[in-house]
């Protein structure tokens, strides 16, 4: 499939949540003040804090054969078929090879690089998308592989929209989508400023919960 036909089946679940389907499979990355959700074959969290590891709503789309694939500290926080990982890594669950990225802080202190806290790449439909989880602008951006990224633009915890730009110009995807606004820190505006500063350079597409 396109990344277009993929793009289709992704739902912005509002701040760093998103919906997928793809590969006969439904993931669930860092679900957050959820309504209505379908089950999850698959959940992603992020890292522990309450707005990306919250046990409440993954028990919304948790069922019993559901895997989740998350960092040491989230995991303590929640129940059911855990996989423990570390940037780096790479499995496969349901069917969905994923890559752990490292998410960290460079210009200020939630998220310290020696957390091991998470971003993922996952292979939807021959489909390569690139959740970032709550980082600055890191190195290890440049050699990432992504078609559609999804990138935090709310600055204060993580980058903003114009440190995001930057991100978005080194990894090159087909489509970039901000995220991390509209819930705890950043607005609507920020996904503008996101979307006009890469006019001309890669197609932004900001989704609407
Ligand atoms: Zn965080
Ligand atoms: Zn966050």
């Amino acid at each position: 499939m396109g990344v277009h036909e993929v793009l289709k089946n992704i739902t912005w679940l509002g701040h760093d949540g998103f919906f997928i389907k793809g590969d006969g499979k439904v993931i669930v990355i860092d679900p957050f003040q959820l309504k209505e959700c379908e089950p999850a074959d698959l959940i992603l969290i992020t890292h522990e804090h309450y707005d990306h590891c919250s046990p409440d709503d993954v028990k919304k789309v948790q069922k019993p054969s559901t895997v989740i694939v998350t960092e040491a500290d989230s995991a303590k926080k929640l129940t059911g078929d855990i996989r423990v990982v570390a940037p780096g890594d790479k499995l496969t669950v349901s069917g969905i090879p994923i890559e752990v990225v490292p998410a960290y802080n460079t210009n200020k202190k939630f998220h310290p690089k020696r957390n091991g806290w998470l971003g993922f790449i996952v292979t939807v439909d021959g489909v390569r998308l690139y959740h970032a989880g709550d980082t600055d602008l890191i190195p290890e951006m440049d050699s990432l592989k992504a078609d559609i990224a999804l990138l935090p633009v709310s600055g204060t915890y993580v980058m903003t929209a114009e440190e995001a730009v930057e991100a978005a110009k080194r990894i090159k995807p087909e489509i970039a989508i901000p995220m991390h606004y509209g819930a705890i820190v950043g607005s609507a505006e920020d996904a503008l400023r996101f979307s006009d500063a890469l006019a001309g350079t890669c197609e932004v597409v900001v989704l609407s919960r």
